[in-house]
């Protein structure tokens, strides 16, 4: 089957947009991924998918830790730079949670330990047990179609 085919295809589920990001000699580290999912609630932990390309996939198996950044609707930049498309290249003042660097502002700042490691074809699933959570009110960076959008009221049923 045609990449192009099937990555149009997965295009069509809808997602927010998170920047995970870590610690890594001594240093903030992050990338751009959508592919993040909730897992148990009992105990708390979440699911990420990373590229065997991915930089930060070495980083997170060194550290044994990341943070999920759930980006809010005016944090289309920051998408971009963790993704390597940034055009601004000003520094980021990262937060801290629970021992990893975290994103200001994002609407939810989800901070984990490594607990498992899947590789899945060309890309590994990292479990995070939840260590600590911050919420900021606000809208959310949506993706759809390889496209960032912003969340439109639904029109009232008459
Ligand atoms: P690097 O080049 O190491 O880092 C990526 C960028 O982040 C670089 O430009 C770097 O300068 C910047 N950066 C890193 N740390 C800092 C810092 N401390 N301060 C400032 N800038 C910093 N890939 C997946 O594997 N899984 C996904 O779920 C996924 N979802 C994506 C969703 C979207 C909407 C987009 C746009 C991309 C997605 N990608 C995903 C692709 C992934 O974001 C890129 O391939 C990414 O560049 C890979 O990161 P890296 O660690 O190899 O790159
Ligand atoms: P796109 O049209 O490539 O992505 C649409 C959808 O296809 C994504 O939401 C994802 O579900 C899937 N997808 C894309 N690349 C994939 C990959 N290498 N492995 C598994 N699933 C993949 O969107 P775009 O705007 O052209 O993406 C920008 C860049 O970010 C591309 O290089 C793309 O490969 C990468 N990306 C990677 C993933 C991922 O690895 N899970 C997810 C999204 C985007």
């Amino acid at each position: 089957m045609d990449d192009r085919l099937f990555r149009d295809a997965m295009g069509k589920f809808t997602t927010g947009v998170t920047v995970l990001t870590t610690e890594f000699e001594n240093e903030p580290a992050g990338m751009t991924a959508n592919a993040f999912m909730s897992v148990s609630l009992t105990p708390k932990l979440v699911v990420v998918s990373i590229g065997h390309k991915a930089r930060f996939l070495a980083k997170v198996q060194d550290s044994r830790k990341f943070a999920v950044n759930i980006l809010a609707a005016d944090q289309e930049n920051y998408s971009r730079m963790f993704a390597g498309q940034a055009t601004d290249d000003s520094k980021v003042a990262f937060g801290e949670l629970a021992g990893n660097p975290v994103i200001p502002k994002a609407l939810a700042q989800v901070s984990c330990k490594l607990v498992a490691e899947h590789v899945e074809g060309d890309h590994t699933l990292l479990i995070g047990e939840v260590l600590d959570i911050k919420l900021e009110e606000g809208n959310p960076l949506i993706f759809f179609s390889g496209q960032y959008h912003a969340l439109a009221e639904k029109a009232p049923v008459v």
